[in-house]
């Protein structure tokens, strides 16, 4: 359900109107927007007795949701999600975010030679494998915690955010203390616990599309975590399994209008793992902003050659500088003429 607040009312009816949402065993998720404030209210099994809430001082009106999702919607929130991780480092505010960087931390060399040029560059996200799932077993998992602190001496002497993947909930603690936005990668999109557990992050939470997820089950993950009360999610398209044997994944980049026509989150597009060739990451990078996307996510290596995970799909220091500036001239005719 969805109690809607006139656009007068005062702190003390929204807070009168959350005490009785809780008073009936529900949770009430406040969302401030430009004209109004509007309240989710999810917890409840069944239809709610919307009486309880219309007469209430400073309610518009309360709602009936029917759609699957009830947090993640334009219903609920007109106004588009700006995940701000401070410092000038928003997703969503009509800018491009660039979170680029290795697939893994290898070592401190590599991972700093990688972040001078990210930062010179102008992103303000640097990110960096230190928990990797891999197919195989036997292949290279990260460093983990060592990988951590390299990335927290990347944020303090560089200033960039640290986006990073937890594997399950050991990890998201860890992640906590050492990095800015938490990574759910695509094989954990439906690991409904670990989405409970960053939903009670402090930190945002990047949420990359399952590789045979549809709109509906990625859209309800993130429901998930905006159920337990963490609204700073930002959405990664990087593709989806198909038949194609060209692309190591099929970059689904209708799914960037597609979502936003549903939802108030940012959607980014991967366009390393998207594709898993590095000659086509550049050309699908300046598609995924001629979408729409609020970012790019991209893996860069000194050495692609000699990387220990996704070599295949990074592109060098050079062609990423390269990248960057085509995608910010894209970008600047995109909101030049309102497109965003
Ligand atoms: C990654 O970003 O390095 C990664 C493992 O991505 P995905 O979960 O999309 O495969
Ligand atoms: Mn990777």
């Amino acid at each position: 359900m969805l109690i809607v607040m006139t656009a007068a009312a005062t702190k003390a009816q929204i807070d009168n109107t959350v005490r009785v949402v809780e008073s009936l065993g529900f949770r009430a998720h406040v969302m401030p927007g430009a004209t109004r404030t509007a309240i989710g209210v999810t917890g409840n099994q069944g239809a709610v007795d919307l009486s309880h809430f219309e007469n209430l001082p400073g309610v518009a009106e309360a709602i009936r949701v029917t759609k699957p999702y009830k947090l993640i919607t334009l219903d609920l929130r007109p106004d588009r999600t700006i995940v701000d991780l401070g410092d000038g480092a928003r997703i969503g505010d009509g800018s491009l975010a660039m979170i680029a960087g290795p697939c893994s931390i290898e070592n401190a060399k590599q991972a700093f030679a990688v972040a001078e040029i990210v930062k010179k560059s102008g992103a303000k996200f640097f990110r960096g494998g230190a928990f990797k799932p891999r197919t195989s077993p036997y292949s290279f998992s990260g460093l983990g915690k060592d990988a951590l602190k390299i990335l927290a001496e990347i944020r303090d002497q560089f200033g960039l955010k640290i986006v990073t993947e937890a594997l399950d909930d050991a990890n998201v603690d860890l992640v906590e203390k050492y990095a800015d936005m938490i990574q759910i990668g695509a094989r954990n999109m439906q690991n409904y616990t670990l989405l409970r557990r960053v939903g009670r992050s402090k930190l945002p939470v990047l949420l990359k599309r399952g590789m045979a997820a549809t709109l509906e089950e990625w859209l309800l993950a993130a429901e998930y975590i905006m159920a337990e009360g963490n609204y700073n999610i930002v959405l990664c398209e990087r593709g989806v399994r198909t038949f194609a044997q060209h692309t190591r994944n099929t970059l689904d980049l209708a799914a960037v209008p597609a979502v936003r026509r549903i939802s108030h989150l940012p959607v980014i597009v991967d366009a390393a793992h998207g594709t898993g060739r590095s000659y086509m990451v550049t050309p699908l990078a300046r598609a995924g902003v001629a979408v729409g996307a609020d970012g790019l996510m991209v893996e860069v290596h000194c050495r692609p050659d000699e990387a220990l995970s996704d070599g295949a799909q990074s592109l060098t220091l050079d062609e990423y500088e390269k990248m960057v500036s085509e995608v910010n001239a894209i970008h600047d005719v995109i909101s030049r003429n309102g497109a965003l």
